[in-house]
């Protein structure tokens, strides 16, 4: 553990000014957890998460190539995740991720979900240039507007080939409808529900499956999500690495 002078040294080029003062002015504290740089702005709430345990697991599931897309990991409050009703966020490559967990699992699936977004952040043109994943995520969506159909929901709204995050659409299925009834309706269509906010979405939570959850239910109802995240996993051989998206 050292205190921010150390950070300072390390990251000041990559860090705006704004963080930079807000580091010095709280003396926040820094852990290395392996290659991965932690900043506690605030420590976690909850004295059963064993953060050395989970920052253990990440650095072995995850390798490094994935890692090194990262240059922070912040847990504590921040203003985003309230304004937004989110708990984790990554931005300007840094992870942040609330200091409000429930246990280990918790921790763990909030930071692999935002290294799924760095990932994707770097090798998008691998992940979605072929647009298989799109067509994948556009055919559940058309299955999904028919069952919510059925099941008598007015979403005559709501557009559903619409593959960026959308408010309107993401307040419906969160509000209206609610999780847990579209848990039951789209368990043979989605990983979870959150997955089928956007695209995004979907791809972040295939990629937390494939890490955290059943490769074979993954390869079953994402297969093309399983079969990007199985070569990008390998990392670029030597020829790759010359090509654009590596
Ligand atoms: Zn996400």
């Amino acid at each position: 553990m050292s205190t921010s002078a150390a950070i300072l040294s390390k990251k000041e080029k990559k860090l705006n000014k704004k963080t930079i003062d807000y580091i010095k002015n709280k003396k926040l504290v820094e852990q290395n957890f392996g290659s991965i740089d932690v900043i506690f702005k605030d420590q976690i709430d909850n004295v059963d998460v064993d953060v050395d345990e989970v920052f253990k697991k990440v650095n072995f599931l995850i390798p490094d190539h994935f890692l090194n897309l990262i240059d922070l990991v912040y847990i504590g409050e921040f203003e985003a995740f309230k304004e937004r009703d989110i708990n984790a966020l990554f931005a300007d490559d840094t992870l942040y991720i609330s200091n409000q967990q429930d246990n280990n699992e918790d921790l763990l699936d909030d930071i692999i979900h935002e290294l799924a977004h760095a990932v994707e952040n770097k090798y998008g043109e691998h992940i979605y240039g072929d647009g298989k994943i799109e067509g994948e995520f556009l055919l559940k969506r058309n299955k999904l507007k028919q069952i919510l159909t059925h099941q008598n929901f007015d979403v005559s709204e709501l557009n559903f080939l619409e593959t960026n995050y959308n408010k309107e659409f993401d307040s419906f299925m969160y509000e209206e409808i609610g999780y847990e009834t579209l848990q039951l309706l789209t368990v043979d269509l989605f990983i979870n529900p959150y997955s089928l906010t956007s695209l995004r979405e979907y791809f972040a939570s295939g990629f937390e499956e494939f890490y955290l959850g059943k490769k074979l239910y993954l390869k079953d109802i994402c297969p093309y999500i399983n079969r990007k995240v199985m070569v990008l996993h390998e990392g670029p051989t030597r020829e790759e690495e010359n090509e654009r998206y590596f």
